[in-house]
Protein backbone atom coordinates (compact mmCIF):
# COMPACT_ATOMS: atom_id res chain seq x y z
CA UNK A 1 0.00 0.00 0.00
CA UNK A 2 2.02 3.28 -1.12
CA UNK A 3 2.07 6.15 1.37
CA UNK A 4 -0.78 8.53 1.46
CA UNK A 5 -0.24 12.35 2.73
CA UNK A 6 -2.95 12.62 5.35
CA UNK A 7 -5.14 16.38 5.31
CA UNK A 8 -4.18 16.24 1.87
CA UNK A 9 -7.56 15.91 -0.51
CA UNK A 10 -5.83 14.72 -3.47
CA UNK A 11 -4.28 12.15 -1.25
CA UNK A 12 -0.67 11.61 -3.42
CA UNK A 13 1.62 9.17 -3.13
CA UNK A 14 4.80 9.66 -0.58
CA UNK A 15 7.47 8.65 0.99
CA UNK A 16 7.37 7.08 4.64
CA UNK A 17 8.56 9.17 7.42
CA UNK A 18 11.39 7.80 10.10
CA UNK A 19 10.59 9.90 12.91
CA UNK A 20 12.89 10.04 15.72
CA UNK A 21 11.83 11.11 19.23
CA UNK A 22 14.97 11.61 21.73
CA UNK A 23 15.17 12.81 24.96
CA UNK A 24 17.26 12.72 28.08
CA UNK A 25 15.67 10.03 30.12
CA UNK A 26 12.48 11.17 32.14
CA UNK A 27 11.89 14.13 29.60
CA UNK A 28 8.39 12.44 28.25
CA UNK A 29 9.30 10.77 24.96
CA UNK A 30 7.65 7.43 26.14
CA UNK A 31 4.56 9.78 27.13
CA UNK A 32 4.02 11.87 24.03
CA UNK A 33 5.17 8.41 21.88
CA UNK A 34 1.73 6.63 23.83
CA UNK A 35 -0.14 9.88 23.03
CA UNK A 36 1.10 9.94 19.13
CA UNK A 37 0.80 6.12 18.60
CA UNK A 38 -2.79 6.17 20.03
CA UNK A 39 -3.91 9.43 18.12
CA UNK A 40 -2.38 8.82 14.58
CA UNK A 41 -3.08 5.92 12.90
CA UNK A 42 -0.62 5.94 9.83
CA UNK A 43 2.36 5.80 12.59
CA UNK A 44 3.83 2.51 14.24
CA UNK A 45 5.92 2.28 16.76
CA UNK A 46 9.91 0.33 15.68
CA UNK A 47 10.15 -1.68 18.96
CA UNK A 48 14.13 -2.20 19.63
CA UNK A 49 15.77 -4.81 20.97
CA UNK A 50 17.81 -4.33 24.54
CA UNK A 51 20.09 -6.76 26.70
CA UNK A 52 19.23 -4.52 29.57
CA UNK A 53 16.39 -6.30 32.11
CA UNK A 54 12.76 -5.90 32.45
CA UNK A 55 10.93 -3.04 34.17
CA UNK A 56 7.97 -3.93 36.41
CA UNK A 57 4.95 -3.37 33.98
CA UNK A 58 6.96 -3.64 30.38
CA UNK A 59 6.30 -5.98 28.01
CA UNK A 60 8.19 -8.53 26.25
CA UNK A 61 7.38 -7.67 22.48
CA UNK A 62 5.83 -4.26 23.24
CA UNK A 63 8.16 -2.01 24.96
CA UNK A 64 11.30 -3.85 23.92
CA UNK A 65 12.17 -7.71 22.69
CA UNK A 66 14.55 -8.50 25.81
CA UNK A 67 17.19 -11.16 24.33
CA UNK A 68 20.75 -11.85 26.29
CA UNK A 69 24.02 -10.21 25.09
CA UNK A 70 24.47 -14.06 22.55
CA UNK A 71 21.43 -13.21 21.15
CA UNK A 72 22.25 -9.19 20.74
CA UNK A 73 25.60 -10.99 19.21
CA UNK A 74 24.31 -12.81 17.26
CA UNK A 75 21.91 -10.20 15.42
CA UNK A 76 24.45 -7.70 15.03
CA UNK A 77 26.96 -9.81 13.04
CA UNK A 78 23.79 -11.16 10.81
CA UNK A 79 23.47 -7.16 9.77
CA UNK A 80 19.77 -7.90 11.73
CA UNK A 81 19.91 -4.21 12.55
CA UNK A 82 19.57 -0.81 11.03
CA UNK A 83 21.46 1.02 13.93
CA UNK A 84 22.67 -0.16 17.19
CA UNK A 85 24.46 1.17 20.58
CA UNK A 86 25.67 0.88 24.02
CA UNK A 87 23.50 2.92 26.18
CA UNK A 88 23.96 2.65 30.05
CA UNK A 89 25.91 -0.53 29.95
CA UNK A 90 23.98 -2.32 28.12
CA UNK A 91 22.73 -2.62 24.00
CA UNK A 92 19.57 -1.38 22.01
CA UNK A 93 19.12 -1.44 18.17
CA UNK A 94 16.51 -0.99 15.88
CA UNK A 95 15.57 -4.56 14.19
CA UNK A 96 15.74 -3.90 10.32
CA UNK A 97 12.96 -6.24 9.57
CA UNK A 98 10.17 -4.12 11.41
CA UNK A 99 10.57 -0.99 9.66
CA UNK A 100 10.47 -2.53 6.29
CA UNK A 101 7.89 -4.66 7.13
CA UNK A 102 6.01 -0.81 8.81
CA UNK A 103 6.67 1.46 5.48
CA UNK A 104 5.65 -1.49 3.36
CA UNK A 105 2.34 -1.49 4.87
CA UNK A 106 2.05 2.56 4.57
CA UNK A 107 3.00 3.83 7.55
CA UNK A 108 5.76 6.01 9.31
CA UNK A 109 7.86 4.60 12.16
CA UNK A 110 8.37 6.01 15.74
CA UNK A 111 12.05 5.54 16.64
CA UNK A 112 12.39 5.81 20.49
CA UNK A 113 16.19 6.29 20.51
CA UNK A 114 19.30 7.96 21.73
CA UNK A 115 21.33 10.40 19.75
CA UNK A 116 23.71 7.90 18.34
CA UNK A 117 20.49 6.24 16.94
CA UNK A 118 18.97 9.24 15.73
CA UNK A 119 22.91 9.62 13.99
CA UNK A 120 23.27 6.39 12.64
CA UNK A 121 19.34 6.21 10.86
CA UNK A 122 20.48 9.92 9.76
CA UNK A 123 23.39 8.64 7.99
CA UNK A 124 21.65 6.03 6.35
CA UNK A 125 18.12 7.41 5.20
CA UNK A 126 19.22 11.16 5.79
CA UNK A 127 16.29 12.57 3.74
CA UNK A 128 13.53 10.59 5.08
CA UNK A 129 14.46 10.63 8.64
CA UNK A 130 12.84 13.48 11.03
CA UNK A 131 14.80 14.21 14.83
CA UNK A 132 13.26 15.48 17.46
CA UNK A 133 14.40 16.26 20.87
CA UNK A 134 12.72 16.71 23.96
CA UNK A 135 14.25 18.37 26.71
CA UNK A 136 12.88 18.63 30.40
CA UNK A 137 12.25 22.34 31.95
CA UNK A 138 14.93 22.07 34.22
CA UNK A 139 17.41 19.28 35.67
CA UNK A 140 15.27 19.45 38.71
CA UNK A 141 12.07 18.61 37.25
CA UNK A 142 13.80 16.05 35.20
CA UNK A 143 15.00 14.61 38.72
CA UNK A 144 11.18 14.42 40.25
CA UNK A 145 9.83 13.05 37.25
CA UNK A 146 12.43 10.24 37.56
CA UNK A 147 11.30 9.99 41.56
CA UNK A 148 7.64 9.73 40.58
CA UNK A 149 7.48 7.46 37.75
CA UNK A 150 8.94 5.48 40.33
CA UNK A 151 10.25 2.83 37.95
CA UNK A 152 13.90 2.49 38.62
CA UNK A 153 16.05 2.37 42.19
CA UNK A 154 18.27 5.34 43.25
CA UNK A 155 21.48 4.58 41.80
CA UNK A 156 19.92 3.98 38.17
CA UNK A 157 17.91 7.56 38.70
CA UNK A 158 21.36 8.76 39.72
CA UNK A 159 23.15 7.21 36.54
CA UNK A 160 20.15 8.59 34.01
CA UNK A 161 20.69 12.07 35.82
CA UNK A 162 24.64 11.55 35.61
CA UNK A 163 24.22 10.93 31.62
CA UNK A 164 21.18 13.53 31.31
CA UNK A 165 23.95 16.41 30.72
CA UNK A 166 25.94 14.48 27.79
CA UNK A 167 23.01 13.55 26.32
CA UNK A 168 21.60 17.33 26.10
CA UNK A 169 24.57 17.91 24.26
CA UNK A 170 23.24 16.57 21.34
CA UNK A 171 20.89 18.87 21.10
CA UNK A 172 22.13 20.30 17.89
CA UNK A 173 22.06 17.10 15.81
CA UNK A 174 18.25 17.42 15.95
CA UNK A 175 15.78 18.97 13.59
CA UNK A 176 13.08 20.18 16.27
CA UNK A 177 13.66 20.90 19.86
CA UNK A 178 11.54 21.43 22.50
CA UNK A 179 10.78 21.62 25.66
CA UNK A 180 8.04 19.72 27.92
CA UNK A 181 6.51 21.85 29.87
CA UNK A 182 3.35 20.89 29.55
CA UNK A 183 2.54 17.84 28.32
CA UNK A 184 -0.20 17.87 26.38
CA UNK A 185 0.86 21.16 24.58
CA UNK A 186 4.48 19.55 23.91
CA UNK A 187 2.27 16.32 22.24
CA UNK A 188 0.60 18.50 20.26
CA UNK A 189 3.57 20.59 18.73
CA UNK A 190 5.33 16.98 17.67
CA UNK A 191 2.24 15.60 16.29
CA UNK A 192 2.09 19.06 14.46
CA UNK A 193 5.52 18.64 12.86
CA UNK A 194 4.94 15.04 11.84
CA UNK A 195 1.86 16.16 10.08
CA UNK A 196 3.95 18.75 7.77
CA UNK A 197 6.49 16.57 7.81
CA UNK A 198 4.05 14.30 5.48
CA UNK A 199 3.39 17.09 3.63
CA UNK A 200 6.76 18.52 2.77
CA UNK A 201 7.16 18.41 -1.50
CA UNK A 202 10.44 15.93 -1.28
CA UNK A 203 8.27 13.56 0.19
CA UNK A 204 5.11 13.80 -2.09
CA UNK A 205 6.67 11.49 -5.14
CA UNK A 206 3.10 11.18 -6.29
CA UNK A 207 2.59 14.92 -6.80
CA UNK A 208 4.32 14.93 -10.12
CA UNK A 209 1.96 12.85 -12.08
CA UNK A 210 -1.09 14.95 -10.80
CA UNK A 211 1.26 18.04 -12.31
CA UNK A 212 1.07 16.79 -15.37
CA UNK A 213 -2.66 16.14 -15.46
CA UNK A 214 -3.39 19.45 -14.80
CA UNK A 215 -0.96 20.48 -17.71
CA UNK A 216 -2.87 18.52 -20.54
P1 LIG B 1 11.10 9.10 29.06
O1 LIG B 1 10.38 8.19 28.16
O2 LIG B 1 11.69 10.29 28.36
O3 LIG B 1 12.12 8.41 29.93
P2 LIG B 1 8.52 9.31 30.46
O4 LIG B 1 7.59 9.58 29.34
O5 LIG B 1 8.53 7.95 31.08
O6 LIG B 1 10.02 9.75 30.07
O7 LIG B 1 8.21 10.43 31.57
C1 LIG B 1 8.84 10.39 32.86
C2 LIG B 1 7.77 10.71 33.94
O8 LIG B 1 7.40 12.09 33.83
C3 LIG B 1 6.49 9.90 33.79
O9 LIG B 1 6.00 9.58 35.09
C4 LIG B 1 5.54 10.87 33.06
O10 LIG B 1 4.19 10.62 33.42
C5 LIG B 1 6.00 12.23 33.60
N1 LIG B 1 5.83 13.35 32.65
C6 LIG B 1 6.11 13.35 31.31
N2 LIG B 1 5.89 14.58 30.78
C7 LIG B 1 5.46 15.37 31.80
C8 LIG B 1 5.07 16.75 31.89
N3 LIG B 1 5.08 17.57 30.83
N4 LIG B 1 4.70 17.21 33.10
C9 LIG B 1 4.71 16.39 34.19
N5 LIG B 1 5.06 15.08 34.18
C10 LIG B 1 5.44 14.57 33.00
P1 LIG C 1 15.40 2.88 28.49
O1 LIG C 1 16.32 1.90 29.15
O2 LIG C 1 15.05 4.04 29.42
O3 LIG C 1 14.18 2.24 27.91
O4 LIG C 1 16.18 3.52 27.25
C1 LIG C 1 17.43 4.08 27.44
C2 LIG C 1 17.83 4.84 26.21
O5 LIG C 1 18.06 3.96 25.10
C3 LIG C 1 16.78 5.85 25.74
O6 LIG C 1 17.46 7.07 25.46
C4 LIG C 1 16.25 5.26 24.46
O7 LIG C 1 15.83 6.25 23.56
C5 LIG C 1 17.48 4.52 23.94
N1 LIG C 1 17.14 3.45 22.99
C6 LIG C 1 16.10 2.57 23.06
N2 LIG C 1 16.12 1.74 22.00
C7 LIG C 1 17.18 2.10 21.23
C8 LIG C 1 17.71 1.61 19.99
O8 LIG C 1 17.22 0.68 19.36
N3 LIG C 1 18.81 2.25 19.52
C9 LIG C 1 19.40 3.29 20.18
N4 LIG C 1 20.48 3.86 19.62
N5 LIG C 1 18.93 3.77 21.34
C10 LIG C 1 17.83 3.17 21.88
Amino acid sequence: MPHRTELDPHKFRRRGVLFVLSSPSGAGKSTIARKLLAADPYLEMSVSYTTRPMRPGEVDGKDYHFVDLERFREMVSNHEFLEWAHVFNERYGTPKQQVSDILASGRDVLFDIDWQGAQQLFQLAGGDVVRVFILPPSLKILHERLIKRATDATEIIDARMARATSEVSHWDGYDYVLVNDDIQSTYESVHTILKAERLKRSRQTGLIGFIRGLNK
